[in-house]
């Protein structure tokens, strides 16, 4: 059973399903992870008419802290500062500097088709008053609190500490200050230069009535308070926040034994891994979050996303190799496979429930959708790369029928996809330039076994039909006609038309180009005479 059904079918009465993240920064694309597969839970909940609310939550009262170290955005001045507090480094019209990060990264998510019910912002939450109950509920539990820091996760803290982080007064820092007493209305604060090792605390210290925004209780009490106030029943979690006695642990020993409520569900999930390292934002170059879902469009980005179990790391390297047109050519293969279609290679378990996961609009019927003409990436790839091609009457001769409108659609959204990565990522293998004028030098390196299988195909080309696909089969047979290695017969091809030794599939690389040059260039390159010396 599909992992997401599995999860509907143990679970009863009306759900809310959260995820949160705190905006340190540029956000990369790994972590579109959780908000995809809060997604096709709530997705496969509704499916079970469970009723469902999706929440999405920014941390930004959390502190410019080490992780924000891990990004190319840290300002200095700032660390130890709640993210809500820090200007926007690009001044482009953000009230802060997490609303710039999180804002790029959240307006990802409606392409991607995830639709959360409410986003909340913890600054405002916590400004509210909402959170006040929570903060007195840990103060009054204080000890209970530094109980489980050190039974669960082995973390002792002195006994004057209190779960509780107050902004600064005189410097404004978060990330700096230790609550050391609680005497039911006010806390007594320190902000210390030595608490952290990121930030520098002033010195200041203060006795102050902490609601309303002035405080935040720290991440794993504020994890397990976020549960109660806004009655979390399902949460996933980043394998970070999920190893033993860790940040999920701990919020669920908090939730039990200070809120006196049980932790919601939790789905593990695995990192994504760029080409096979842990993927953070320090290597966010390129890797942003909202730059990769510039190029992969939202079927093939959730494709990636879903395409393994939670439980299961993903590798995913974009940068110089095949691995976005691969993404493509398996997402062809799903929606072959969901249209009914015979699928060559192998194909993910559950095919038919993924397929309907990996489109963006969940209302939409997959039969329909999987009988859409889908381009073949790689092919686009090299039309686009030919000068005077009509790239739609192309494929329109490959489909055999005019496109529909949905069709078209998907043609456009492909094509922009196949520029940017030719662009941007493409191995050099992939681009591309036919050799129109001369014939190119490699030509005599050619034999004449090689010559023949050249000749014979220039003859069977006037009767071949003008795609890919029989193009491909005519390379084959003139080869084998002439005893030669198909191998042998592609290499000869790409030195006729590209002067090198290896190139795209070759029979669509003839099929983008028009049938007269072809044969000429053909007859031209099978002939030993009419070699330059
Ligand atoms: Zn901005
Ligand atoms: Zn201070």
């Amino acid at each position: 059973m599909y992992w997401a059904d599995e999860l509907a079918a143990r679970v009863s009465g009306p759900q809310v399903v959260n995820d949160s993240k705190t905006p340190s920064g540029t956000i990369h694309v790994g972590s579109l992870r959780g908000p995809v597969i809060l997604d096709v839970i709530a997705r496969a909940l509704r499916a079970a008419n469970v009723p469902t609310t999706l929440l999405y939550g920014i941390d930004d009262l959390d502190p410019m802290d080490a992780q924000a170290l891990l990004t190319p955005d840290a300002v200095e001045r700032s660390m130890g500062v709640p993210l809500a507090h820090v200007s926007d480094p690009a001044a482009d019209g953000h009230p802060s500097y997490a609303r710039h990060f999180a804002q790029a990264f959240i307006d990802t998510f409606a392409g991607l088709g995830i639709h959360p019910d409410r986003y909340y912002w913890m600054s405002e939450v916590y400004a509210s008053g909402e959170m006040d109950r929570y903060m007195r509920a840990a103060l009054d539990r204080a000890a209970v609190v530094r109980d489980i820091y050190e039974r669960v996760a082995n973390v002792r803290h002195p006994a004057e500490w209190h779960p509780l982080a107050v902004i600064c007064e005189s410097c404004g820092r978060i990330g700096t200050t230790i609550v050391t007493g609680w005497d039911g209305e006010r806390v007594t604060y320190e902000c210390r230069p030595d608490l952290v090792r990121w930030a520098t605390g002033c010195g200041n210290s203060g006795r102050i009535a902490p609601f309303g925004g002035r405080a935040k209780l720290p991440f794993n009490v504020d994890w397990a308070a976020k549960w109660s106030l806004f009655g979390v029943t399902i949460e996933p979690c980043g394998k970070d926040l999920a190893t033993a006695g860790g940040a999920r642990d701990r919020a669920d020993a908090v939730a039990r034994q200070v809120f006196e409520r049980e932790p919601p569900l939790r789905v593990d999930y695995e990192f994504l891994n760029i080409g096979g390292r842990k993927m953070s934002t320090s290597r966010g170059h390129g890797a942003a979050a909202h730059e990769i879902a510039d190029v992969v469009p939202p079927e093939q980005l959730r494709l990636l996303f879903l395409r393994s179990r939670p439980n299961h790391a993903i590798e995913f390297d974009p940068y110089g190799t095949d691995a976005i047109p691969r993404l493509f050519d398996e997402s062809d293969r799903l929606a072959a496979a969901a249209a009914g279609r015979e699928v060559k290679g192998e194909l993910p378990a559950d095919a038919g429930r993924l397929f309907a996961d990996v489109l963006v609009d969940s209302d939409a019927d997959p039969a329909t959708e999987a009988a859409a003409y889908r381009p073949p990436f790689a092919h686009l790839a090299l039309l686009l790369q030919i000068p005077g091609v009509d790239v739609r009457a192309k494929v329109e001769a490959e489909k055999g029928a005019l496109l529909t409108e949905r069709e078209a659609a998907l043609l456009e959204e492909r094509i922009g996809a196949a520029r940017r990565w030719l662009e941007a990522y493409a191995p050099e293998r992939s681009r591309l330039a036919v050799q129109r004028g001369a014939l190119p030098p490699a030509v005599a390196e050619l034999d004449p076994a090689q010559r023949a299988a050249l000749s014979a195909l220039a003859d069977a080309l006037a009767t071949t039909q003008w795609d890919g696909e029989a193009l491909q089969a005519a390379i084959f047979d003139a080869a084998r006609s002439t005893g030669l290695a198909p191998g042998r017969g592609f290499a000869a091809l790409y030195a006729a038309f590209l002067g090198q030794a290896s190139g795209p599939r070759a029979g669509w690389l003839l099929a983008s180009l028009d049938r007269d040059f072809v044969v000429e260039r053909l007859r031209a390159a099978a002939a030993p005479d009419t070699l330059a010396p």
